[in-house]
């Protein structure tokens, strides 16, 4: 049997998808060949990179509003240094938010760039809260954010408005609720979480906002080179691309952003109120800035982690333990983990309790 998959990522994919992609290893499209030993510029790959790029789109209500989705490579890493790159004016200045080591690396990277403005961190309480109240300079040219903290299990509720641009890395939260997608001018989110598997990174820029920073920028990391190339400037990650195609066909099929948002939500609830009503276990993570995607928690008595860890195992729990700068556990509840998935967990708590 399957195990309860709660990997923070990459991580759990709907079963179906990992069937028709192995068998798209050994024959795709009944073409008698393998996914990944025909041209990349094939009608059939091509067919392939255009349908995921629209169901991007399509999914997050942006069709027809002057945004482009494009899949490329680095992971969301390399965005941390193309969003500058891109979008902060040659002597110019960036506002971040530090929500947590990624928001810290992202910045780390705009700072080779030029001025870095951050607005506001929750460094001083590692992480576990996302700062409100904070202002945006004027003067920046965009404010990045990180919407959902993987490893702190903090999620943005709410974006800010301003005179700047608005940058989201949406790795480990995208397509799992809905927003008002048009309020964001570029985002982006390595594949291997709500999407595929790991080795595509999608971008989804307004088209309008590039273009005009006065930097010469080296072509692969130029968003409006790989635009008109239809991210095609150079090879594809070819299986990544098709898997990820894959989901957000399923995603489609089961209701759409806010069809997943709303089961999200009951797994979420089942998970934080077990937390919260057992004595044995407390959440890290402030209550009002919980994620619906990764749940942090500790044990109340460390002496029972031998116990709970033998318990999770029986169950088939997987990938429960929390992340080293944290400690604990995370259970992270991604789209394609099943409320089964979580019930299970939780009547592991309970049984713990007992
Ligand atoms: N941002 C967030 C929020 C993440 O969770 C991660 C990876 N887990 C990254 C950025 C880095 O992504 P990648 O490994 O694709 O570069």
């Amino acid at each position: 049997m399957k195990k309860h998959n709660f990997s923070a990522g990459p991580s759990i994919l709907p079963q179906e998808v990992l069937q028709k992609a192995s068998e798209a290893i050994l024959n795709f499209n009944d073409e008698n060949l393998s996914l990944i030993e025909i041209s990349h510029r094939s009608p059939a790959f091509v067919a392939v990179m255009e349908k995921a790029s629209n169901l991007v789109l399509e999914l997050l209500n942006l069709e027809n509003k002057g945004y482009s989705a494009l899949f490329l490579q680095g992971g969301a890493s390399l965005e941390f240094l193309m969003t500058p790159y891109n979008l902060m004016k040659e002597g110019g200045k960036a506002a971040y938010l530090d929500t947590g080591a990624w928001s810290s690396k992202a910045i780390k990277e705009a700072k080779l760039f030029g001025d870095v403005a951050i607005v506001a961190s929750s460094k001083d309480k590692n992480y576990n809260y996302i700062p409100k109240g904070f202002e945006i300079p004027a003067d920046a040219d965009y404010f990045h954010c990180t919407s959902n903290n993987t490893i702190y299990g903090t999620q943005m509720k709410s974006f800010p408005k301003s005179n700047s641009l608005l940058v989201c890395d949406m790795s480990s939260d995208i397509f799992s609720r809905s927003l008002d997608f048009s309020q964001f001018d570029l985002i982006y989110a390595g594949a291997q979480k709500n999407m595929g598997p790991a080795g595509a990174t999608l971008v989804v820029v307004k088209d309008e906002v590039l273009g005009k920073t006065g930097r010469k920028i080296p072509s692969m990391l130029d968003y409006q080179i790989h635009i008109s190339k239809d991210s095609m400037f150079n090879t594809p990650p070819v299986f990544a691309v098709y898997v990820s195609m894959l989901t957000l066909q399923w995603l489609k099929d089961s209701g759409g952003v806010a069809g997943i948002e709303k089961i999200n939500n009951a797994k979420a609830a089942l998970l934080y109120d077990e937390i919260d009503s057992n004595p044995l276990f407390k959440g890290v993570a402030e209550k009002e800035d919980r994620s619906n995607m990764n749940a942090t928690f500790v044990l109340t008595d460390e002496t029972l982690k031998d116990k709970f860890d033998a318990l999770c195992k029986a169950a088939g729990l997987s990938g429960i333990n929390g992340h080293r700068s944290v400690g604990g556990y995370r259970a992270s509840m991604y789209n394609a983990l099943p409320l089964e998935s979580v019930q299970a967990l939780v009547n592991v708590m309970k049984e713990l309790n007992k």
